[in-house]
């Protein structure tokens, strides 16, 4: 009988333990969703070099003659560098 009544606490400690991790990683999978929908809203800007477009905050930013450009990646604002100075 007594084994039974510990038996019944240690599977509710470890309901109550799963119920807690489970609901922390709902509440991850929310917040990274929501990053996810603030990075599609985000200000878009055109690659002069290979003409794709990339969001603003991930782009590869150069001042080129003064003016301030976004690129894909870095080797793409090196490319458009060396075509500037040439
Ligand atoms: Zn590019």
């Amino acid at each position: 009988m007594i084994r039974g009544i510990l038996l019944f606490f240690v599977v509710l400690v470890a309901y109550s333990a799963l119920k807690i991790l489970f609901r922390s990683a709902i509440r991850g999978y929310h917040e990274d969703d929501r990053r996810r929908r603030a990075v599609q809203g985000e200000e878009m800007v055109q690659d002069p070099e290979c003409r794709t477009y990339v969001v603003k905050s991930r782009a590869v930013t150069r001042r080129i003659n003064g003016k301030l450009c976004s690129f894909c990646s870095e080797a793409c604002a090196q490319q458009y560098e060396v075509k500037r100075r040439t």
